[in-house]
């Protein structure tokens, strides 16, 4: 449990710490932070550190990327499921995409483990997960 109020979740992401909410109704974590559970709707939360720890369960690649990612080399992008439960949708590294074979080659070994880190990405600093 984090004692303080975060500042805001990129400023605590830049600083290396990844912070989803805990419900003190229901105990689920939400992720990212939202004044509302996601499972109740509760508002009574609290933020926490989250372990950065995952699972992941699909991934693709930026064969055709949006305007505002197309300066950026292409990239996987695939669903974490956090340790804590939320699932997650971002960059994944440490895996295969130079190939459509190399993609659903990659996505049957799945899941596999996968750790979160900060990173910039598109002048943005976000959370993204690669092989643990
Ligand atoms: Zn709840």
């Amino acid at each position: 449990m984090i004692e303080r109020a975060p500042k805001t979740f990129y400023e605590e992401l830049e600083a290396g710490r990844i912070v989803g909410t805990k419900c003190n109704d229901c105990g689920e974590y939400t992720f990212p932070p939202m004044t509302a559970c996601r499972h109740c709707r509760s508002r009574d939360l609290e933020f926490t550190e989250m372990s950065g720890e995952g699972t992941l369960h699909y991934y693709s690649s930026t064969m055709m990327p949006s305007k505002r990612f197309a300066d950026e080399d292409r990239m996987a992008y695939g669903m974490v499921e956090l340790a804590e439960g939320p699932y997650f949708f971002t960059k994944i590294e440490g895996v295969e995409f130079a190939s459509t074979d190399q993609i659903r080659e990659g996505n049957e070994e799945l899941p596999i483990d996968v750790r979160g880190k900060p990173e910039e990405v598109a002048g943005k600093t976000v959370l993204v997960f690669e092989r643990a």
